[in-house]
């Protein structure tokens, strides 16, 4: 007996196709899709809308071990399912760091009994996230660990990353970087432009970050290694990487809904819930995220999900910590601004939140097909709803984008063929 999907669309990315097909989900597999199923023997349901291969997020904080008044495997799961997510990658600043094979392991033991998504950690490139030695990646990656980063940080020494860059080319694994050089970045706390120097904020400059970039993506060509680039922002580096891909380099990248729709104005608005790093940026820079994800230069969306509580992003500007919750919003923001503007399709958007993430990270799912996993998002493109931070699942309320009114809210996730999420 299984589950039959009836009254949707079905969204094929890689063929950049949409059909109003059923679907049957049997054994947590998909068994079969037509345009008309038989139903005896199936519980049929309805759904309307569209059916998207399960959404699939490189890049969220889930806060445990460590910290888990900001959020925890379990609420960040099911957050993820909330988001239409059934897949995501951990990243590895956790107290302590996912730097072993144990905490990797238990991470992905933990995720597995809530069973709301799957969690691929992602574990520290050097230990402690201390930027001085290398992790073992091979135990590392046999744990269960997708690829490397420190994320939260940059790696300031070049060495240390041209060998990290080597040792990841030898196991398989991608390495994700967090590009931010310390010495040109000097603690500020929003994007070195007009608003900080309005506001008398210390600043953080553009080229903190593409400098790092330029750096490394010469490190991974003289490794060729494969190296992604995590929460891409300034509109210099999205040349760098658009120049670095067209001379053949190994490189990826990531783009947030953050700086692909907000600015560094956002900070006069929603104060410390639009601080994050890297910052928001200028208008230019946005706009040019936005071409780069247009283009190709950019791979993918990843939210960066970062959770804090109220009170820690009460502190103001200058005390409270970078980021900001994305989880939950991001399929929606992105379809009301850019697939109900028709400037991408559909199936375009899904293939960066799904098809290329899993093709970038070596993971299976961003594909509908008879015989996959079903890992699948069903979509309302049509019912309008504001953003309301209370009703988040996520621990963490902290976002710049409560009360816009969004459509392309998922209503009914499932992952491996169990209802994880309804509304
Ligand atoms: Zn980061």
């Amino acid at each position: 007996m299984g589950l039959l999907l009836t009254g949707a669309s079905i969204v094929f990315p890689k063929e950049k196709a949409i059909k109003k097909w059923d679907l049957l989900i049997e054994d947590g597999h998909i068994t079969a899709m037509g345009p008309a199923l038989t139903r005896s023997g199936h519980t049929v349901r309805v759904v309307e809308g569209y059916i998207l291969p399960g959404l699939i997020d490189v890049h969220v904080h889930l806060r445990e071990p460590g910290q888990i008044h900001k959020e925890t495997i379990e609420t960040g799961t099911r957050a993820a399912a909330a988001g239409g997510f059934t897949q995501i990658c951990a990243m590895p600043n956790t107290t302590p760091v996912l730097d072993t094979p144990e905490l990797i392991q238990e991470v992905v033991q933990k995720a597995n009994t809530y069973g709301y998504a799957t969690v691929h950690p992602i574990a520290a490139i050097s230990r402690g996230e201390q930027g001085e030695a290398l992790t073992d990646f091979a135990a590392l990656k046999q744990a269960g660990a997708v690829a490397l980063s420190d994320d939260g940080r940059g790696v300031q020494s070049a060495k240390l990353m041209f060998e990290a860059l080597l040792a990841a080319k030898s196991i398989g694994l991608p390495v994700a970087v967090h590009a931010e050089d310390n010495s040109l970045a000097k603690g500020g706390h929003l994007h070195a432009g007009k608003v900080a120097e309005e506001l008398g904020i210390r600043g953080i400059p553009s080229v903190a970050e593409t400098s790092m970039i330029a750096r490394d993506l010469w490190l991974a060509e003289e490794a060729k290694a494969h190296l992604h680039l995590c929460h891409v922002s300034p509109a210099a580096a999205v040349s760098a990487i658009r120049m670095g891909k067209a001379h053949g380099l190994p490189i990826t990248a990531e783009v947030t809904p953050h700086h692909l729709l907000l600015t560094e104005e956002s900070v006069k608005t929603f104060g410390a819930n639009a601080k994050v790093n890297p910052p928001l940026r200028s208008d230019d820079d946005r706009l040019a995220c936005v071409q780069g994800l247009l283009d190709g230069t950019l791979d993918l969306v990843a939210t960066d999900h970062a959770p804090h509580t109220d009170e820690e992003k009460a502190k103001g500007i200058e005390q409270a910590p970078f980021g900001l919750v994305g989880l939950e919003t991001s399929f929606p923001l992105l379809f009301t601004a850019f697939v109900k503007s028709g400037i991408l399709t559909l199936p375009e958007l899904v293939y960066k939140m799904s098809t290329r993430p899993a093709e970038v990270f070596h993971l299976s799912g961003g594909e509908i097909f008879v015989g996959g996993v079903a890992d699948l998002t069903v979509i309302d493109p049509e019912t309008v709803r504001q953003v309301n931070p209370a009703a988040f699942y996520s621990k963490g309320r902290n976002t710049p984008f409560a009360g816009r009114e969004l459509s392309g809210w998922p209503v009914l996730t499932i992952h491996h063929g169990q209802v994880v999420y309804e509304r």
